[in-house]
């Protein structure tokens, strides 16, 4: 039985609301008698734990690790070794640039028995909700997700295959790293008029899209804030409406201008 007592799930918080949740991640919290848990998950989520359930916010504020990686594995393994049933929530899926596979790895060695229950990742749940398929025949036959803060040193990514057309690039942990992404890919053959946006919240009521050629992007992108951001960048973006209004309002700008 998958969540007997003595037992770890590694449950995917999706990117934000309650009802992005799938049902069984929402059985797994219900029933949960210790959870470990990351810092952006929402308080109308864990408001759905069992009051009486043991609680630790393990999150990681930029730079500031609350608790090192290796504690939250002890951690895990200390509650499930005692019986109990283990939630160890995560944002978005727990198996895309969220250390869920360091998770398992750590208790498949210490032979805890454990569960992957998947979640809507960011980059579902922003294309989603600011109208941006993340394929689309004839446009984008590929989608490739990025971890953005590894834009810095030159060796890290093939440049040359990203600037390449027909593909959808999608940075997580990159906002910041907007301008020095969109020079590399730039520098690499990709058309500067390439579709690009920035999904800020995305999928949350406060959610922010801002859609631009890349280069335009580049130039017009808000100093770097608390918020969670996605970077999407390829021909499909065209397609959103926040890009169509967005074209339409710089289109009446420079007729503006020049008449
Ligand atoms: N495992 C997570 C990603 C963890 S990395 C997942 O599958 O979604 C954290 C990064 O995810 C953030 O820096 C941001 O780039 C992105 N992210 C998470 N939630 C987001 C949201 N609601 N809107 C925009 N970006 C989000």
């Amino acid at each position: 039985m998958p969540t007997a007592p003595g037992f770890v799930s590694i449950v995917g918080a999706g990117p934000g609301p309650l009802d992005l949740l799938t049902l069984r991640a929402l059985e797994r919290l219900r029933r949960a008698e210790v959870v470990i848990h990351d810092r952006l998950i929402g308080a109308d989520i864990l408001a759905e734990l069992p009051a009486q359930a043991l609680r630790y916010d393990v999150g990681k504020a930029r730079g500031r690790h609350t608790l090192p990686q290796s504690e939250i594995h002890a951690l895990m393994v200390r509650h499930a070794r005692a019986g109990r049933r283990v939630v160890r929530l995560k944002g978005g899926d727990p198996f895309i640039f969220g250390r869920g596979g360091e998770e398992m790895q750590a208790l498949l060695a210490a032979a805890v028995p454990f569960e992957i229950v998947p979640g809507v990742s960011a980059a579902q749940g922003c294309g989603a909700a600011a109208g941006i398929p993340l394929t689309q025949r004839e446009l984008a036959s590929q989608c490739v997700f990025l971890p953005g803060h590894l834009a810095d040193g030159d060796g890290r990514y093939d440049w040359a295959m990203l600037a390449r057309p027909g593909q959808t690039l999608v940075f997580y942990m990159g906002v910041e790293r907007l301008a020095r992404i969109a020079e590399r890919l730039i520098a690499h053959g990709l058309p500067p008029e390439t579709p690009a946006a920035l999904v800020l919240d995305g999928s949350r009521p406060t959610q922010t899209v801002l859609a631009r050629p890349l280069q335009a992007l580049a130039c017009h992108a808000p100093p770097y804030g608390p918020r969670p951001g996605l970077l999407i960048i390829g021909p499909t973006v065209a397609l959103s409406p926040h890009y169509q209004t967005n074209a339409a309002a710089s289109a009446e700008g420079a007729e503006r201008e020049h008449a």
